[in-house]
């Protein structure tokens, strides 16, 4: 066709120049002597001129009727004429229908004129002309919308279709002036006449629209910063988002699709102990034995060393995936420790099955990153989205939705366990325990919820609570006259952020319940001790100052040596539970020996908890141990069993 046109470009060329000699011919008959000459050039002029412009006139309609359009591809008419061949034909299975709808013509058409518009469709036609097949027929259906037919179609082609099309143009838009986007729908026809071609050309025209809708949404809270980005490598979330939309919306319901999130365990060592550029071999590396994992329709690098892959997982059991990911990191890792400088690598990847097609695309993305993260303390270094896991995520946004309310309707209670004191084998003291009694009747144990309050913070409000409730129940017994026992209260370690305000709070609440400090001690773990070592002691010396006693919780739970027991200034140190599990083995026997000869030494309190056979209570106050706690006396109680426990 592009011969075609040059030559009628040609004819009027030729036309032009016939013209401009006949004009000289007759300016210089005055002076040509010779008539016949004269006549004869006259007439070969005009025959050659009519001889070009009927050659120019029957290149022009045959280029009209040729069936291209201007963006050098299949037009209206002849893409009508091919649809309804089709509908004709006997067999209209697997015909594949891909719209697309070029962003943004409109714009260009009115910011910088038809000249840079038609430029701007010719690009994006040009990109559409390199991911067809042999069995394509692509069409510029009019405006901004093209039509690409495609016989033998299966969804996987046109899926790779797409992202070959999308790859193609992320990296063009890297540089262009006019970055191109689109919106795509596709379709195919799955049973012999099941569709007519009519109806399938408007399903595909349905969920481009839906693709349309969508991409516009997102476009317009955002600004263009991600097209100017020169992060080649890495995709925005907003991109990403837009790639799960389109394969969502655009599957059949009888593919099955996973989303991984894959990235390095402690790539940042590497960066730090390779260098940079390792770091960079390494990730480009990894992204490419991505793009060679079986059946995987799109990869990019979403941040730092994290990557993103939706694969087909079609007619696969989900053990079978996971085992093959497993399997294939594996691969990938001996590859890099045979292939770079690295003496250990380890790649960990999250999957979300995509199966229920409903659910917004950040939330896909949110929860994959969520077992990504759980897949770095897994064996397999492989985590799947599972039910328990959707369970888990629902209960800690039920627990950090409704605590607010729960702490104003007094939804948490405080529960006592005895502390028993060694020698006389009765009750010394208690520590006090939070419960979350649930509006539905559940309770909730500290472990299910404190973490949670932890992260957020709100924990700090919980133990205010938690001690005015234990001052409130003193200061009640005092009143009356009952026997009063000391308390031990667990002091959380957001605390250590702010001591000033924890201690004006905690001085605040004593005199309120004008609460003697003999009954008070003050539990802070061995954990949050050797992260805050030099906060921890600025509190106990201004709790020492009022004469409030301070606990060392969970002791040899963490990682703190026995050198730090040298300058602690702890009162009592309560031996972490572990110690005691199961059976007390001789050597166990040893180790608690030795640590309560320098305790002893030390002139430490010693508090065991965990006590939970006769067998340990024998040993323990054989050792000296000072006081005992565990289920072997008493389990965590209610206020009014544990009241009538030491009546
Ligand atoms: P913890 O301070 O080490 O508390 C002792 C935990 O061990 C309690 O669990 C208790 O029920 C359990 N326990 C007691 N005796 C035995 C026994 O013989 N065997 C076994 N296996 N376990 C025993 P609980 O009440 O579930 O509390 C768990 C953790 O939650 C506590 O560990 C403490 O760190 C935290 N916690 C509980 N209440 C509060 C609170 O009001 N404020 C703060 N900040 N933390 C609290
Ligand atoms: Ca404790
Ligand atoms: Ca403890």
């Amino acid at each position: 066709m592009e011969r075609n046109k040059t030559i009628m470009k040609l004819c009027y060329l030729q036309t032009a120049l016939y013209i401009v000699f006949l004009i000289s011919l007759v300016a210089h008959h005055k002076y040509n002597r010779n008539g016949k000459i004269f006549a004869l050039l006259v007439i070969l002029s005009l025959v050659g001129c009519a001889v070009s412009l009927t050659l120019a006139d029957y290149l022009r309609t045959m280029i009209q009727n040729s069936g291209f359009d201007v963006a050098g591809v299949h037009d209206k008419k002849s893409l009508e004429k091919k649809l309804l061949q089709l509908q004709n034909a006997d067999d209209t299975l697997d015909v594949g229908i891909m719209m697309f709808d070029l962003n943004n013509l409109k714009k260009i058409n009115d910011t910088y004129g038809h000249e840079q518009g038609d430029v701007f469709i010719q690009t994006f036609a040009s990109y559409l002309t390199r991911i067809l097949t042999e069995d394509s027929f692509l069409a510029r259906f009019g405006g901004d919308e093209f039509v690409i037919v495609q016989n033998h179609a299966t969804w996987s082609q046109l899926e790779q279709m797409n992202i070959q099309l999308q790859t193609m143009l992320d990296a063009y838009n890297q540089t262009a002036d006019h970055p191109i986007s689109y919106a795509v729908g596709y379709d195919i026809s799955c049973k012999n006449h099941y569709y007519l071609i009519m109806d399938l050309l408007q399903i595909a025209d349905q969920k481009m629209y839906q693709d349309k809708r969508y991409k516009k949404e997102i476009l317009a809270g955002k600004t263009q910063a991600h097209f100017r980005s020169r992060l080649v490598e890495s995709i925005s979330t907003e991109s990403l988002k837009e790639k799960l939309f389109t394969i969502l919306t655009n599957s059949n319901g009888e593919k099955k699709y996973a989303f991984l999130m894959t990235d390095v365990n402690n790539f940042h060592l590497i960066n730090d102990y390779w260098g940079y550029e390792t770091g960079t071999d390494i990730l480009n590396f990894i992204l490419k034995k991505l793009e060679l994992f079986p059946k995987t329709l799109f990869v990019n690098r979403y941040h730092s060393d994290i990557f993103v892959s939706i694969i087909d997982i079609t007619g696969q059991e989900y053990a079978d995936v996971k085992k093959e990911i497993t399997a294939y990191n594996k691969q990938t890792a001996q590859e890099v420790l045979g292939s770079y400088p690295v003496n250990y690598f380890s790649l960990n990847t999250g999957i979300y099955y995509l199966e229920n097609g409903q659910i917004p695309c950040d939330e896909i993305i949110s929860h994959t990153n969520i077992v990504r993260r759980k897949a770095k303390s897994s064996l397999l270094g492989v985590c799947e989205y599972t039910e328990e896991i959707a369970l888990e995520e629902q209960k800690r946004a039920d627990t950090i939705h409704s605590f607010q309310e729960a702490l104003s309707d007094k939804e948490f209670q405080i529960y006592f366990q005895p502390k028993i004191n060694g020698k006389e084998q009765k009750i010394a003291s208690a520590e006090v325990l939070v419960r979350w009694k649930r509006s539905n009747g559940e309770l909730w144990f500290p472990d299910s919820f404190l973490p949670i309050l932890e992260e957020t913070g709100e924990i700090e409000a919980l133990d205010y609570y938690v001690y005015e409730e234990a001052f409130r129940w003193l200061a009640a017994r005092k009143e009356s006259g009952l026997k009063l026992i000391p308390l031990s209260l667990n002091v959380s370690p957001v605390h250590f952020r702010k001591i000033q305000t924890f201690t004006r709070k905690v001085m605040e609440l004593i005199q309120k319940y004008q609460i003697s400090s003999q009954y008070l001690i003050f539990e802070i773990t061995e954990t949050t001790y050797i992260h805050n070592i030099e906060s921890v002691n600025q509190m106990i010396r201004f709790f020492h100052d009022q004469n409030i006693r301070i606990s060392m919780d969970d002791f040899g739970s963490g990682y703190s040596s026995l050198n730090t027991l040298k300058d602690i200034l702890f009162d009592e140190v309560k031996i972490d539970k572990r110690f005691l599990s199961d059976d007390l083995t001789e050597k166990g026997k040893i180790v608690l020996q030795e640590i309560f000869h320098l305790l002893k030494r030390t002139h430490k309190f010693i508090v065991c908890e965990g006590v939970e056979t006769k067998d340990m209570v024998d040993f323990l106050v054989e050792e000296g141990c000072d006081e005992l706690q565990g289920y072997y006396y008493y389990k965590p109680m209610e206020m009014k069993k544990f009241e009538k426990l030491i009546a």
